[in-house]
């Protein structure tokens, strides 16, 4: 009987104790003054997950039912994992990376241009630090059939800057394993490089669709920069670093020819969009009646491609043919108010594009928690 006594009294010191960390939690927060942004990426996570684990003792030990299944409900607050529908399908925006591009407006083309920039992100209250900052998105979309990953991240080890999408993917509770295909759009470091760990293919189950175009510009004995803005000094380095993640992924990868191709029974369709890179290819979802436009590397900020659509980043292998091919996908997406998403535009990176005259506008799409 003592011993019962004994135990019963553990046991609610246990749960009090609970209790208190929880009802603490917030208030240390405070006290320390933290604000969920100025943390970096992983301690945000840490913190998200205590107060996720906190909420949910609270609710055991108050004698409330525990959920049937908390998990989803976590997932929602991981701050690089956000969850959205396409038609009938899941999608997972997954943040690999961020960080703001040292040269900022020194990256911008045309070099006369960058004081009306400049003049543009003061009018909306961009810091000068982060002018042109780097996001990294990737698109994860699931239906009954298949689970599709869209370009892959920078890959390597995870670090404040880069590398969460294999935390992000694991938290979506999906496995590498699981996702039967991939699609790449062109093949500089953060689209490329994820697809390979530890010389084999990340995704051993998943065949990796890209055009043929963006094979050939690679593995050509000398590939054309000469229209580029890029620092040349990195470009012997860069040719070598595509060549060996092909050479690792030989086996996955699967051309296709320099033409509109719908794949997986209608759901994902490749269309050509030069000037990023010769392959460069963005990728039309369809799903339960919706069509999704992922804009890729169309544009590498969310008010400057957009306020002039021939406002270029030296990233570009070929800059005028990038323009050209912006303007022919902006007007079509704003005339039919498509629901888009950018690689590189702010995190989730979902949003429309809106014909303002004679620019346009990135509206993004409100979270929807
Ligand atoms: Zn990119």
């Amino acid at each position: 009987m003592l011993l019962i006594l004994a135990k019963a009294a553990t046991k609610q010191a246990y749960k009090l104790s609970i209790v208190k960390v929880a009802e603490d939690l917030p208030k240390l927060v405070r006290r320390h003054a933290m604000s969920l942004e100025n943390l970096s990426p992983s301690r945000r996570r840490f913190l998200s997950s205590a107060l996720g684990t906190s909420i949910g003792l609270t609710a055991l030990s108050s004698g409330q039912e525990p959920e049937s299944n908390p998990q989803p409900t976590a997932l929602k607050r991981a701050p690089h994992v956000y969850k959205f529908q396409i038609g009938d399908a899941e999608a997972w925006s997954i943040s690999d990376a961020y960080f703001p591009l040292r040269e900022g407006l020194g990256l911008m083309w045309p070099e006369e241009k960058r004081p009306e920039m400049d003049a543009l992100l003061q009018e909306e209250g961009r810091r000068k630090e982060d002018a042109v900052p780097l996001y990294v998105n990737i698109l994860v979309v699931r239906t009954d059939k298949e689970t599709v990953i869209f370009d892959a991240g920078f890959g390597g080890k995870e670090n404040e800057r880069m590398g969460w999408l294999t935390s992000g993917l694991a938290l979506a509770g999906i496995s590498p394993e699981s996702i039967t295909a991939a699609f790449l759009s062109h093949s500089h470091s953060d689209h490329l490089n994820g697809f390979a760990r530890e010389g084999k293919p990340a995704f051993p189950n998943a065949e990796i669709h890209l055009l043929q175009s963006e094979i050939d510009f690679w593995r050509s004995p000398e590939p054309d920069f000469s229209e580029t803005k890029r620092n040349r000094k990195n470009l012997p380095n860069m040719i070598k670093t595509v060549r060996n993640h092909f050479d690792m992924l030989e086996e996955v990868l699967t051309p296709h020819k320099q033409e509109t191709t719908t794949l997986l029974g209608g759901l994902v369709t490749i269309e050509p969009a030069p000037g990023h890179t010769t392959g460069h290819a963005c990728f039309r979802i369809r799903s339960g009646g919706e069509e999704f436009l992922h804009l890729m590397d169309l544009a590498h900020h969310d008010l400057l491609m957009f306020a002039d659509p021939n406002w270029t980043i030296a990233f570009d292998h070929h800059p005028k043919q990038s323009v050209e091919t912006r303007k022919v996908f902006w007007s079509e997406a704003a005339a039919k108010k498509t629901r888009c998403y950018g690689f590189h535009l702010p995190f989730p990176g979902i949003g429309t594009i809106i014909e303002t005259g004679p620019g346009y506008r990135w509206a993004a799409e409100p979270w929807r928690w």
